[in-house]
């Protein structure tokens, strides 16, 4: 309660923004995952990995927008490429260079992927591979995880109206057996199984290798498309977080960083599911989608897997993150406290509870507490997900870690009590 009364005594500019954008935004609010009470502040400027809100307070931005600012706020190498698409036109409205050697770059980094196609967000990229496993295998169900997230019409948390209408089987993540059964079950209606290999909105919850090779066996076994969603993930191992698991699945999806900054997502795969949207076949599958190939995406994205984000790059940056969660977990046992980091490299889940955690079901959601770090955080500087979830930016230092560690310390040693 004091950390609050602080948080809306130091945002004064935020907390009328968030006023007025009520009469217009409803709840304020046009992403319901940047909401948090009693409100989230509002940025006006982003440079390398800070932030910098209304009222003058600059953050290290240890949330990394989603793990989509993977790049940080001003890559030169990002701005100059994005300069440059300016100069030249924007929306051709016909294809353009960019594209194929984006393409080109993407297939080379993630050796499942032979053909793809680009959309605008992660959830329309799994929207598209969902319905093109549909279309090729005559087949309707869906096998979906508890907790997974593969975008707003796709969420398996909780009550989802808006989800998009599929029939959909859920089995609980890292459930081996149960899930093995309801595959052998509905083997002759299955048409996919949608997999995230680490839950990420879900908590950032590894999946284990063997629930991984179970479930391409058994998909391989009976004619149903694995789609693994590599939105949040991609960035983990330099072939994405499969290449770590050593799964190949039929169609992959991606989003997030790979935009460097800007809408993008895209899916793709085997060669011989992926040819069916060739339109010169007659019989094809349609994908349109007047911004899939829009030049400033295209550039920036070509530009910062060829040049930002190399396989070196991949490897230092997830080896930080891992030694973060080592750090932070070894300050959690000093202090005797019941929170605990999850997560693969350079993404990082925070939780409050000492018993493993598995699945989405084994969370507890302990918001109050969630709640509590966050703002003494921010109090402190560092921008994280109220839910506990950070996603580590290039631009991050190690002197900028080693202040967020005692931050985190700082508060834990405050709230030793409530964290017990
Ligand atoms: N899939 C995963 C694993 C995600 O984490 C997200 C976004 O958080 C999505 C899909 C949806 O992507 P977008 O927000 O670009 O629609």
């Amino acid at each position: 309660a004091l950390a609050e009364r602080r948080y809306v005594a130091g945002n004064p500019r935020s907390e009328r923004r968030f006023r007025e954008a009520g009469a217009v935004l409803p709840g304020g609010n046009t992403r319901t995952s940047l909401y948090y009470a009693p409100f989230p502040v509002t940025f006006v400027a982003g440079e390398g990995q800070f932030l910098t809100d209304l009222d003058g307070h600059r953050y290290v931005d240890l949330l990394g927008e989603y793990s989509a600012g993977l790049y940080g706020h001003s890559d030169p190498r990002v701005l100059a490429a994005v300069r440059r698409v300016l100069d030249e036109g924007l929306s051709y409205g016909g294809p353009n260079n960019y594209e194929v050697e984006l393409a080109r770059t993407i297939t080379e980094r993630f050796s499942s992927v032979e053909l793809l196609r680009f959309t605008n967000s992660g959830t329309e990229a799994n929207l598209f591979a969902i319905g093109t496993a549909r279309a090729v295998t005559g087949r309707s169900k869906v096998l979906v995880f508890e907790s997974g997230y593969h975008g707003g019409v796709l969420s398996f948390r909780g009550e989802a109206p808006l989800n998009a209408p599929y029939p959909y089987l859920v089995c609980d993540y890292n459930d081996v057996p149960g899930t093995l059964a309801a595959i052998q079950r509905h083997r002759d209606d299955l048409a996919a199984v949608i997999l995230e290999p680490m839950l990420g909105g879900g908590g950032a919850v590894p999946a284990t290798a063997e629930f991984v090779r179970t479930i391409r066996e058994a998909t391989a076994r009976h004619g149903v498309v694995l789609i693994v969603d590599e939105v949040m993930t991609s960035r983990l191992a330099p072939g994405g977080l499969q290449e770590r698991l050593g799964v190949v699945p039929d169609l992959t999806t991606f989003g997030k960083y790979l935009g460097a900054g800007f809408s993008f997502g895209a899916f793709g795969g085997d060669r011989r599911l992926m040819e069916r949207f060739d339109p010169s076949v007659p019989g094809s599958l349609s994908h349109p989608g007047t911004f899939n190939n829009n030049t400033v995406t295209m550039a920036a994205g070509l530009v910062g897997l060829r040049e930002v984000f190399t396989p070196e790059a991949v490897g230092e940056l997830n080896a930080r993150g891992d030694r973060l969660r080592d750090r932070l977990n070894a300050l959690f046992a000093e202090f005797g406290v019941a929170v605990q980091a999850t997560g693969v490299g350079s993404i990082l889940g925070l939780h409050f509870q000492r018993s493993p955690i598995v699945s989405g079901r084994d969370i507890d959601p302990a918001p109050d507490k969630r709640a509590l770090l966050h703002i003494e955080l921010m109090l402190r500087g560092f921008y994280i997900a109220r839910r506990g979830y950070l996603a580590l930016p290039l631009p991050v230092t190690d002197a900028d870690l080693a202040s967020f560690v005692d931050a985190v310390g700082d508060v834990v040693a405050t709230h030793r009590r409530v964290l017990r």
